[in-house]
């Protein structure tokens, strides 16, 4: 099955044909760094790392631009007039670039221990101040734009006339009208639902351009269209950002590049949806936000203690990008144990490991029970094939990881002989590993962080000792196994029996 993407501008989900294939133009909204990002924003920029990541492996020569909002958005969620960069630089006494800087560098080292691959292009609002100003020339020229005392507002009413405003976000303009409360720049519009392309800036504000209409600064919706419009072109393949900003970001952003080149910018729109913490969505006005490495650190009361990052992104992707996600601590500490039976099975796995312990050769597959071998081997290929059909349906990367468990349960009862590894062939093995390691480690991000099974020297010493400890116990000599687990416990290190027989540790 060919890749097919739930569209949320015509709400289906349609068969991804890319404009110019085998490119493909990805523009997801980046972060406003006026502060730390917290584990909600994470989960969207980890959701489109993972598309992002799956349309490279799938083949696609993908221009992936995600910008920086560092211009200072106009408004706050309440629609009051503040300028973010500015009321935090006040807070804190320094300049606002130092702001912008001080958060961009954080952000990008939170990126960077979440394993994300960077954006292939990462533009700044600030950077881009010429070409915003020329898309509200355009405007202003095509008329969908007009000017009061040195600010520039779109005129929705008049673009509605002509192309339509509201098909993203469902929203009907009369209704929009009569709820709409934009208290900014409400003396000047002509409707309160007009929103700002320009603001005039008082001598006091800080970040301020010179532009044809006077000394002021940019709105935030437009900094989003003149940049992809710059990188990827006046029609490109997917838009994406959290479900948020459907309205009014995304909506205003193909008002604008409607009405200044007649395209709506991108083909598909991706949202991804809100993350929960114990029933509640995080964001920072609610106060529940927790940040990415308290996360990692444990250092946050609702937390019982750390959690290293790929745990956090396999909780991520145990749910659908388009599902709202609720976390608690129960589902990290379950993530937690899923994530290390998979990692766990992919090292039992890897080169050939399991296959060459139990010796599967060409002499033993021609021995094998054909009905047994059939059944067995064609259920685990199909787990394996599945996996792509699963994210070609829109990302589907929970249904992707249920495969991925069955197909670890089966190596752990294959190691275990609680089935015959003669049931299957070695292609078969090869096919399970690979299986693992591409969706694992290449779709998904994740690392092989807090394994007790990486290929380590550690974890040599320990399969050392935990053989010791078998070999004590089997003997009957309790005393021995019992000091072998309590005094790697003082040691930090805890062993655990699992119900199939094996032994993982991990740190304490
Ligand atoms: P911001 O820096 O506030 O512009 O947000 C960056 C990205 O995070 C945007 O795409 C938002 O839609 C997204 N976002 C904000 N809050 C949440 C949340 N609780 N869960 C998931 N995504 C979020
Ligand atoms: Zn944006």
């Amino acid at each position: 099955m060919a890749l097919h993407v739930y569209n949320s501008l015509t709400r289906q989900k349609e068969k991804f044909e890319p404009i110019h294939a085998p490119h493909v133009g990805l523009y997801v909204c980046g972060p406003t760094v006026y502060s730390e990002p917290h584990v909600g924003n994470l989960r969207t920029f980890c959701s489109f790392d993972m598309i992002y990541r799956y349309l490279t492996y799938s083949g696609y020569k993908v221009r992936y631009v995600r910008n920086i909002t560092d211009a200072g958005h106009l408004t706050n969620e309440r629609g009051e007039g503040v300028n973010r960069m500015e009321a935090a630089a006040k807070l804190e006494s320094i300049e606002p670039m130092e702001i912008v800087q001080k958060y961009t560098v954080s952000f990008h080292r939170i990126m960077d221990a979440f394993n994300t691959i960077p954006p292939t292009i990462e533009p700044t609002a600030t950077g881009h101040i010429i070409e915003q100003i020329e898309m509200i020339e355009t405007l202003l020229k095509n008329g969908f734009a007009y000017e009061v005392n040195g600010s520039i507002y779109f005129d929705v009413k008049k673009y509605n006339a002509e192309h339509g405003y509201g098909a993203l976000s469902g929203r009907n303009i009369d209704e929009l009208i009569a709820g709409y409360r934009d208290l900014d720049g409400q003396d000047e519009k002509r409707n309160s639902i007009d929103f700002a392309l320009w603001k005039k800036a008082s001598p006091e504000h800080i970040m301020q351009w010179n532009s044809p209409w006077g000394k002021g600064f940019p709105g935030w919706h437009l900094e989003c269209s003149a940049m992809s419009t710059k990188y990827l072109g006046e029609t490109f393949d997917i838009h994406g950002g959290g479900m948020d900003l459907k309205f009014p970001h995304h909506e205003c952003e193909i008002a604008q590049n409607v009405g200044s080149c007649n395209h709506g910018g991108a083909k598909y729109w991706l949202h991804t949806n809100m993350l929960n913490f114990n029933g509640q969505k995080m964001s920072k006005s609610l106060g529940n936000s927790i940040l990415p490495m308290e996360f990692v650190n444990g250092n946050h009361p609702l937390l019982d203690k750390g959690y290293a990052p790929s745990v956090l992104r396999f909780l991520f992707l145990q749910s659908h990008y388009s599902a709202e996600l609720d976390i608690n601590i129960k589902g990290l500490q379950d993530a937690e144990k899923g994530l290390q039976k998979l990692m766990n099975a992919y090292e039992f796995l890897k080169g050939g490991k399991l296959a060459d312990s139990k010796v599967i050769t060409l002499e033993n597959e021609k021995n094998r029970n054909p009905l047994l071998q059939n059944l067995a081997d064609i259920e685990l290929n199909k787990l394996c094939d599945d996996c792509e059909k699963f994210m070609n349906d829109d990302f589907n990367t929970p249904m992707v990881i249920a495969n991925l468990f069955e197909i670890s349960s089966k190596v752990h009862a294959i190691k275990n002989n609680q089935i015959p590894a003669a049931n299957y062939f070695r292609a078969t093995f090869e096919k399970m590993e690979k299986t693992l390691e591409d969706y694992l480690f290449d779709v998904f991000g994740l690392k092989n962080e807090n394994t007790n099974a990486g290929n380590n020297k550690l974890d040599d010493a320990l399969q050392v000792l935990i053989q010791l400890r078998k070999e004590a116990k089997a003997k009957r000599d309790f005393a021995t196994s019992d000091a072998i687990r309590n005094q790697l416990v003082e040691k930090g290190i805890q062993l655990k029996d699992e119900k199939d027989g094996t032994v993982s540790w991990s740190t304490i």
